[in-house]
């Protein structure tokens, strides 16, 4: 192609294979200028265009990384919320299990409570009524149904665990309170010798002849026998007149007393306490006695009672 310049105008020459003809293309130098013009306009359009798609990328990039970048941080807030729940959870479980092994424990104390006062010796009628209703269920706490106004189920778990434990705490001073009670009350005998000469109720007085009311019984025995205390309790009265002689009284609990006399010494002093088995005195026969013996006597709420019920 060549191009050849007159005035106002261009005129390009095609020139093909050399048996062709050559061919001319006049074009106006405006039209050309025109043309050049449109060219650069849309090429600095396109540019413009570009740049601006650029941005725009850009923008969105920037966008999809914040959006991003939120929801990476709600994430792992979400995932610390969730840990934290976790461990509260944790925490709760530890607890329980330890409230478990706590409340476990808590029925073994209370069966072996329940040991000791089934294997507790008594003999009398109104002692056995102690046991009796010294015997609470241990059905009654296991399946214990507190009022449960927790929502969360764990939460009425450790409330019900509570519960359970005070409950045991109750019935375990209740039992300790009736093994008190079986332990103080008299169940063995004041003596080693166990020969009576004369029993609980109406006689002839062996001094007058009349017929009254002997409170206790009187046992056979050589002087300076061993004399025991038949539970354990306290000394109230140590003391000597015409008619005991020499005599303990001892309290063992609110209840019960029992009282020996005719003594030729008492080994033990008011105000002190002896546990069952506990010598407190050698046996006589001062006062109203015709010979050596102990009269023993036992008292419920200050009155007498017939000693043969609570001798084993
Ligand atoms: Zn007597």
């Amino acid at each position: 192609m060549k191009r050849k310049r007159s005035k106002g105008t261009f005129t390009f020459m095609l020139v093909p294979n050399a048996d062709k003809e050559v061919r001319q293309v006049s074009i106006h130098s405006l039209l050309l200028y025109s043309m050049f013009v449109i060219l650069v306009i849309f090429i600095c359009i396109m540019v413009i265009w570009q740049i601006q798609q650029k941005k725009d990328m850009n923008a969105q990039i920037v966008q999809l990384n914040q959006d991003v970048k939120s929801q990476t941080e709600q994430y792992f807030n979400t995932v610390e919320m969730k840990n934290e729940e976790i461990e509260q959870l944790q925490n709760k479980i530890n607890f329980l299990s330890n409230q478990t092994t706590e409340i476990e424990q808590e029925i073994e104390e209370i069966k072996a409570l329940k040991r000791q006062l089934e294997q507790s010796p008594t003999s009398g009628i109104e002692l056995q009524s102690y046991k009796d209703t010294a015997t609470p269920n241990l059905m009654d706490i296991v399946t214990y149904e507190g009022e449960i106004i927790q929502s969360d189920p764990i939460e009425s778990i450790l409330l019900s665990a509570q519960q359970m434990e005070a409950i045991s705490d109750e019935v375990k001073a209740q039992l300790k309170e009736q093994i008190e009670k079986v332990e103080s009350a008299p169940s063995i005998w004041p003596t080693s010798t166990k020969s009576i000469t004369s029993n609980f109720g109406m006689r002839s007085d062996p001094f007058t002849g009349a017929y009254v009311m002997h409170n206790g019984i009187d046992i056979d025995g050589v002087t300076n026998d061993p004399i025991y205390a038949t539970a354990k309790g306290t000394i109230t009265a140590v003391g000597n007149d015409n008619s005991r002689g020499k005599y303990v009284i001892i309290t063992h609990n609110e209840d019960i007393k029992t009282v020996y006399m005719h003594l030729n010494e008492a080994v033990v002093e008011q105000g002190s306490t002896v546990t069952k088995g506990q010598m407190i005195g050698k046996m006589g026969s001062t006062g109203r006695s015709t010979g050596s013996h102990l009269h023993y006597e036992i008292q419920i709420h200050n009155k007498a009672v017939n000693p043969l019920l609570y001798l084993p």
